[in-house]
């Protein structure tokens, strides 16, 4: 029987890869694995080396698998017994313990009659041909398969509408805020888009790169993420009764109710707890709001969600709060309305409640919108050939594809495409919370149970540190 296929090598291809990788050797499994160009297990999140970007979540429960939840702890701790399970660690050692973790799954893998493939080279298209899926690569080369994992993350961000095209090319403004280059003349005034947590990554780097920049942050409501206390708050009493009564009413506007209720009814409750206590109500909470809930909640409910929910560590924030006192960094709350120029940027934008813009002049502006997940209309270009031949159905929101809750892929005639799923930030718009780790973790363990267990191809050994074909 045919390998199955996995696309991506950041934390979710990786943890789909390991999570395969210990089936048991009778099954001996076999995976060609498409990796991109990327060091396996970082992505875009972890792949940073700047000591200044933390993981937003504390370290304790971050291990590969389920069952080991302490092990990314406890492998810092063998290097710094210092270093606490509420501790918030940079992302870099996160990406180090990912990669080292999953070389060490398949440099065992070989051994116990597992077949693995690995691909340097993205994915460019996925079909149906008759009995097998055919996987072709950024190389022309065709490989088949019989079941596949799409784990290719976020797509690539798209230049802001308001953006014109001499601003997009005077190199000025840099809709990817991952690959900044590093030539970039130092600015002296620097406006970021955004308010996220991709946003307070800019600004951290940009004020430690450009030491006489100021910086201006501009959003729809001017607001940063909350901030995590240095101790993880006590769970509410009242959580079960919080998540019964937003189950039995799937209406934004009464859940809104139902969580200032929830705080009133118990005084002291920290909110922080309420909101975590959340996380893994979500996806069936999610679920139970029909399209024009959802709407609703993406208009007026998801900007106090993403900064309650996603927070900043307290190092974090005090950086950022010093940067605020010193006169360096300021919010201003309002919408980016066009942006041109090809030497300094001139931007008019419309503060929130206002008719009249305003202008503000840069020298350099890095949008920082978040993640991309709008299938609809992006440049990726195996996503685009999916859409295109109604593999992937897009959701009517933007917030990714269409999914059934084992994560395979439904098509836009509305059947389950068999043997292909989906694992990651594209899985937005069937669980809203999809690209946290242990959500990634939980998907990966799912979508391990779902495949069929393919016998080997052709047996392989270890080549130069790298699981290779041997025949
Ligand atoms: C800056 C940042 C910080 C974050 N911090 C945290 C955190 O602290 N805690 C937390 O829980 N979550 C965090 N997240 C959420 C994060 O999304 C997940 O933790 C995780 O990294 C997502 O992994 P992924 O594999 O789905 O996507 P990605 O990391 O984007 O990896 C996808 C990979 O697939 C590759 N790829 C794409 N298309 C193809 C193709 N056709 N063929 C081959 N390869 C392809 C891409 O190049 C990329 O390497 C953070 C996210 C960001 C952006």
């Amino acid at each position: 029987m045919k390998p199955i296929a996995v696309v991506g090598a950041g934390a979710a291809g990786s943890m789909i890869v390991a999570e395969l990788l210990r089936r048991p050797a009778s099954s001996r499994t076999g995976i060609v694995w498409f990796r991109g160009r990327q060091h396996v297990g970082r992505g875009v999140a972890y792949a940073t080396s700047a000591d200044e970007h933390l993981l937003n979540v504390r370290s304790a429960g971050l291990g590969l698998h389920a069952d080991a939840p302490g092990e990314f702890r406890e492998s810092v701790q063998d290097h710094d017994r210092r270093v606490r399970a509420s501790d918030f660690l940079p992302r870099r050692l996160y990406g180090e313990y990912l990669q080292a973790s999953v070389q060490r799954s398949l440099d065992h893998a070989a051994a116990r009659g597992h077949a693995i493939e690995l691909i340097d080279a993205e994915a460019r298209s996925l079909r149906q041909e008759s009995d097998a899926l055919v996987v072709e690569d950024d190389g022309g080369r065709r490989h088949e398969v019989a079941q596949a994992v799409l784990a290719v993350g976020a797509l690539p961000p798209r230049t802001l509408a308001c953006v014109q095209d001499d601003a997009w090319r005077s190199g000025r403004y840099r809709s990817d805020p991952w690959h900044l280059p590093e030539d970039l003349a130092p600015p002296k005034e620097l406006l970021v888009l955004g308010s996220g947590l991709t946003a307070v990554d800019v600004i951290l780097s940009a004020a430690a790169r450009w030491p006489d920049a100021r910086m201006t942050v501009l959003s729809r409501h001017g607001v940063l993420p909350a901030q995590h206390n240095d101790e993880p708050a006590a769970p509410s009493l009242r959580q079960a009764y919080l998540h019964e009564a937003l189950l039995d009413t799937p209406r934004v506007r009464a859940w809104v109710g139902h969580v200032r209720e929830a705080l009133r009814s118990e005084p002291g409750v920290d909110w922080r707890a309420l909101v975590d206590g959340l996380r893994a109500a979500t996806p069936a909470l999610w679920a139970s709001l029909d399209a024009t809930e959802r709407g609703r909640f993406l208009r007026h409910v998801r900007w106090a969600w993403e900064i309650s929910r996603h927070r900043m560590p307290p190092a974090t924030a005090r950086q950022i709060a010093a940067l605020r006192e010193s006169g360096r960094l300021r919010l201003i709350a309002g919408q980016a309305e066009h942006v041109s120029g090809n030497g300094p940027l001139t931007v008019y934008w419309r503060p929130r409640s206002r008719r009249r813009p305003e202008r503000l002049e840069v020298d350099l502006a890095v949008q920082a919108t978040g993640l991309d997940t709008d299938v609809r209309n992006t440049d990726h270009a195996l996503v685009r050939q999916l859409v295109d031949e109604k593999y992937l159905a897009a959701d009517p929101l933007g917030l990714g594809v269409r999914a059934r809750e084992n994560c395979q892929v439904v098509r836009p005639d509305g059947t389950p495409w068999p043997g292909v799923h989906v694992l990651g930030s594209l899985l937005r718009a069937e669980q809203w919370e999809c690209t946290g780790l242990p959500e990634i973790r939980a998907g990966a363990q799912r979508i391990a149970a779902a495949l069929r267990v393919p016998p080997p191809a052709r047996l392989l050994g270890i080549v130069g540190g790298h699981i290779a074909q041997t025949s």
